[in-house]
């Protein structure tokens, strides 16, 4: 039966619901007018896959119908989320279609409506929850490629694979900052600068929905977390913010306009508190700011069980009904619950009953929730082929991978090491991270702390392994203890180290110490006293403190690379791949530099004027062959406060072998009423130059990205960007113009 039959109303042509040549609004007008309040509720809420499944907790297990029937049926449920590592057994793409299909079809059957579910995930780095899926590097690393043409690229094959599973949400991309070294989830984020994180989410966004090509219905992405995550006072994920205004609208809300420009579907909402609020109650943050001053129009959902915390961490709500309606009230559209299915509808239902939540805003959530699910065909497209899954995820996009893993590769430091010959004869290889698939894979994948103690490993190519394929006739010895590598080293042509850090995910990823441990260095500074050439490699999702090892022969940063870490490192150290990755990050010289980027306000009383002292500068990042740049030049030295600039440079390979360079733009504010930095990144390009090879590249940024919170220490105005003279600047050299 349609839609209109089983609910008995009569509508005209080209308005029924069900009708997918009728326009999305009238068919979400008709849809809404159909239901009932439960109905509505039930798709304001998501559920963790667990309750569906064992005996209706978190267990795994097979589907149990009785568990369907509590969440699907009776509560209505509209979303089912699978945490980090909720997967099926066995976990394979087939597994996972199968299940998410069976999911659906249970939902369909039992929705009055024939309303199609939605069933999301975090595929952060690739779809990682998949035993066999190729992982790319986390997000920290790909923020050191500058690429946002990759980053598409990346989403897309993200999402094919996530969509190949019938998962058609993804929570990704992390649109936060870095600016704390110390917070677990600091590689989770693409930089510390607002315009190189929001240029790369935005794509990521773009390729993650794009327009399948594979018959399914499309994915949407999500913008997390929503606002000011990153910036836990104290460095431990989830304690309060403290954010000056200025700072929350000049640099924290910045980078994620660039995913709602490009039509991001969900955002996600911070779990911390910001000034005093939480996020989650804050009327400010999901309406004034999200909604009315940047614009974003889509689904606003809870991060984990984040409307009860509002009761049980914060203390803000007596009970659960209150916080449901605050939250509700403040701009959530949909509550990733995810245990209490029950509670949460009834105490919304009791919300809307009692007065406390009005129906409108009811309406409106539902609006947004069934626009999304027509936007995405999942009314026309609700099941995906299984039979297909396997072949489509397993394997998929390994050069990709691998591309995107060298280009995330920073040369930090090169003495002459680097690039090692491939005709070597002995090269020892050691540190805890050489060989170790869980640690260069990170956090999130396959279980949500890395992988599980006892899983399967999943395919990827280790240090190890990529050295011995990249050097076939060396004799490549692996060293497991400091003495070992200290006596491999006599005859040998290079030691190459491979340091890193143990997985973990949010707050179990927390340190006090993001340093390189005693050991870690111990062992490097054992091996330098052989005299032998030294290479370290660092395979850690923040820039670790380096200690004795700073001043290294050969520092490369290679994050958590993923599935093909092992073979892109190796293209970097023996030449195949000319490093071009640039930090996205500071790299801090004690772990006392917390928090920490390059855009300090100007005013410290250091010769400096910032008292930015870093190990490696934002920006940082060696190549094998040399590169300049000229002057900048400037399309016009007058702009408007809503104009472009188009600034234009020559960038040159004065060196002997091919790179690419990239090219940052900066903007320098001579005099500004309220501080700001002495540089501050309004935009960027790469360019691929043969040895000897010279180009003229144009970047363009907006005038608006010079706005800033204008007024006394109040912060009270909205950013706007000043009259007066700013400069231009690439590299030493500079260019000014004038914003009338
Ligand atoms: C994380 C989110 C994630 C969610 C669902 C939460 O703990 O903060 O980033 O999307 O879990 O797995």
């Amino acid at each position: 039966v349609t839609g209109a039959q089983a609910s008995g109303v009569m509508e005209p042509a080209g308005q029924d619901y069900q009708d997918a040549r009728a326009p999305v609004d009238r068919r979400v007008d008709n849809l809404l007018r159909r239901m009932t309040l439960e109905e509505k509720v039930g798709q304001m809420t998501q559920i963790r896959l667990g309750k569906l499944r064992g005996n209706c907790e978190w267990n795994p297990g097979p589907l149990r119908e009785d568990c369907m029937e509590a969440v699907l049926e009776d509560a209505k449920v509209g979303s089912i989320l699978s945490g980090g590592g909720d997967a099926p057994n066995p976990n394979t793409p087939r597994a996972w279609a199968e299940m998410t299909n069976a999911i659906q079809k249970y939902a369909l059957d039992h929705s009055r409506l024939r309303i199609p579910l939605i069933y999301g995930a975090d595929g952060v780095h690739g779809h990682n929850n998949v035993l066999s899926a190729t992982m790319f590097p986390h997000q920290i690393g790909l923020g050191a490629t500058w690429n946002p043409e990759l980053q598409e690229k990346l989403g897309a094959s993200t999402g094919r694979a996530m969509r190949a599973t019938g998962v058609f949400w993804n929570f990704a991309p992390v649109s936060d900052i870095a600016r704390d070294t110390r917070w677990g989830r600091y590689y989770e984020t693409y930089s510390e600068d607002p315009v190189l994180a929001g240029a790369l989410a935005a794509a990521n966004v773009r390729g993650q929905q794009s327009d399948p090509t594979d018959g399914t219905a499309k994915l949407t992405a999500t913008a997390k977390h929503f606002a000011g995550y990153s910036e836990p006072f104290n460095g431990h994920d989830r304690a309060p913010a403290q954010l000056p205004i200025r700072y929350l609208q000049d640099t924290v809300l910045p980078a994620f306009q660039p995913q709602f420009d490009a039509g991001v579907g969900t955002v996600m909402i911070n779990s911390g508190a910001v000034n005093g609020v939480p996020a989650h109650a804050s009327k400010y943050l999901l309406t004034t700011q999200l909604r009315d001053r940047m614009g974003f129009r889509g689904v606003a959902i809870t991060d984990w069980e984040d409307i009860r915390f509002l009761v049980d961490r914060y203390h803000v709500a007596a009970n659960y009904e209150e916080a449901i309606a605050m939250a509700v009230n403040a701009g959530v559209d949909m509550a990733m619950e995810p245990s209490d299915a029950a509670g949460f509808t009834s105490g919304l239902l009791a919300g809307v009953r009692s007065g406390a939540i009005p129906g409108k805003r009811i309406d409106q959530a539902v609006r947004r929730i069934l626009t999304l699910k027509f936007e995405l065909g999942l009314f026309e497209r609700p099941f995906v082929d299984a039979a297909k899954a396997d072949a489509i995820v397993n394997g998929a996009d390994r050069a990709l991978a691998r591309q995107a893993a060298a280009e995330s590769t920073v040369l930090l430091r090169n003495e002459g090491v680097l690039p090692l010959s491939t005709g070597a004869r002995k090269l020892v290889v050691t540190g805890d991270s050489a060989d170790s698939v869980a640690r260069q894979l990170g956090g999130w994948s396959v279980g949500w702390q890395g992988v599980p103690a006892g899983s399967p490993a999943p395919p990827a190519v280790t240090v190890l392994q990529g050295i011995k394929a990249a050097a076939p006739s060396a004799n490549v010895v692996s060293a497991t203890t400091r003495a070992d590598a200290v006596a491999q080293a006599g005859d040998a042509d290079a030691v190459v180290v491979v340091l890193g850090e143990d997985p973990g995910a949010e707050g179990e990823a927390d340190t006090e110490e993001p340093a390189l441990t005693a050991d870690q260095q111990g062992l490097v500074d054992a091996v330098r006293a052989t005299g032998k050439p030294v290479v370290v490699v660092l395979l850690t999702g923040r820039p670790q403190v380096l200690g004795t090892v700073a001043d290294a022969p050969a520092l490369v940063a290679g994050w958590l690379p993923g599935t093909e870490g092992g073979s892109a490192i190796a293209d970097v150290l023996f030449g195949a791949v000319n490093p071009s990755g640039k930090l996205p990050v500071s790299w801090p010289k004690t772990v006392g530099d917390q928090p920490f980027s390059y855009d300090q306000l100007r005013g410290a009383n250091t010769a400096a004027g910032s008292g930015y002292d870093p190990a490696f500068a934002f920006g940082h990042g060696l190549s094998y062959t040399t590169f300049t740049t000229s002057a900048p030049t400037l399309k016009s030295a007058e702009v408007r406060r809503d104009g472009q600039v188009t600034v234009s440079v020559t960038a040159a390979n004065t060196g002997g072998r091919d790179g690419t360079l990239v090219v940052p733009v900066y903007v320098h504010q001579p005099v500004s009423k309220v501080l700001t930095p002495d540089k501050r990144l309004v935009g960027f390009t790469r360019v691929t130059l043969k040895a000897g090879e010279s180009r003229t590249v144009e970047v363009s940024f907006d005038v608006r990205r010079l706005a800033v919170t204008a007024g006394d220490v109040d912060g009270s105005g909205k950013p706007e960007v000043a009259r007066g003279a700013y400069d231009v600047v690439v590299g030493a050299e500079r260019a000014r113009f004038t914003v009338r």
